[in-house]
């Protein structure tokens, strides 16, 4: 993809557990439009920039500007509402329902006063339960209680609930874990449709499926940015090499 503004510009951004720098001086910036992948070792740092950037963990420094406008230091739920979705490993779907009601639940209309369920059911709604029904391809899955839906479709609803709540960056931790090359690869695809429209940021481990998905790509390595650029780039930088092969 070409160059496109920046939605979310993070600048600096750093976190310190007791004293241990665990996200340090990070710098990210994120394309309208694009799906950034970031990868690294385990325990370099990845899993806490995401929660920096979603409110769950306070940064001790640095910015976090979303459309121009200072995250930092708002709370979680505003983040959310400020049009920042993410998708986390736990399960969040609730399994006796079907996956109409899941996606339907998970419209911003559906949570009503205080967080509770209550079914508000409008056109409009009903037209975006569908259409995102489409994308995640699981149409004809609408009757089926997502307790019995296989690991795949199970993360593609996820996505979808994600997708109700119309958000303009969407946060995956993982995505293909667990899944078979099939699943894999109709998640690429979903992932790259989504990017059509919002911003994608994904952690991943797979590095076939980072070549298939990325148009950028930042590598961490104990706190710290080791590289960052397109998948070819990178993954001839030595600096990334030796990581990965000391590894
Ligand atoms: P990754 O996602 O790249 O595997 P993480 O972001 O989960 O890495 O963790 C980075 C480092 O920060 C690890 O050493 C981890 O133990 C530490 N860490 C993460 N969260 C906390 C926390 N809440 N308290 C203390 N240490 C933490």
């Amino acid at each position: 993809k070409t160059d496109n503004e920046d939605v979310l510009v993070v600048e600096d951004l750093g976190v310190s557990f007791d004293g241990f720098k665990a996200v340090d001086g990070f710098n990210f910036y994120l394309a309208k439009n694009h799906v950034h992948v970031i990868i690294g070792p385990n325990g370099a740092g990845k899993t806490t920039v995401l929660d920096l950037i979603c409110g769950k963990t306070k940064a001790t420094s640095g910015s976090v500007k979303f459309k121009g406008k200072e995250l930092r230091k708002q709370q979680e739920f505003k983040i959310v509402r400020a049009g920042i979705g993410r998708k986390f490993q736990t399960p969040s779907t609730y399994e006796n329902l079907t996956v109409f009601e899941n996606l339907e639940l998970s419209h911003p209309a559906g949570r009503g006063v205080f967080g509770c369920l209550t079914f508000r059911r409008t056109p409009e709604i009903l037209e975006r339960c569908h259409s995102v029904a489409r994308q995640i391809g699981l149409s004809d899955k609408m009757n089926t209680e997502a307790g019995i839906l296989s690991h795949g479709q199970k993360q593609w609803l996820e996505i979808g609930m994600l997708l109700m709540q119309d958000p303009e960056i969407i946060m995956l931790d993982e995505p293909v874990a667990g899944m078979s090359v099939r699943e894999r690869a109709q998640t690429a695809e979903l992932i790259r449709s989504i990017s059509d429209h919002r911003s994608v940021i994904v952690i991943e481990h797979d590095m076939e499926f980072v070549r298939e998905i990325a148009d950028r790509v930042t590598v961490m390595h104990m706190g710290k940015i080791l590289a960052e650029g397109s998948m070819d780039t990178v993954s001839k930088d030595p600096k990334v090499i030796e990581v990965y092969i000391g590894h």
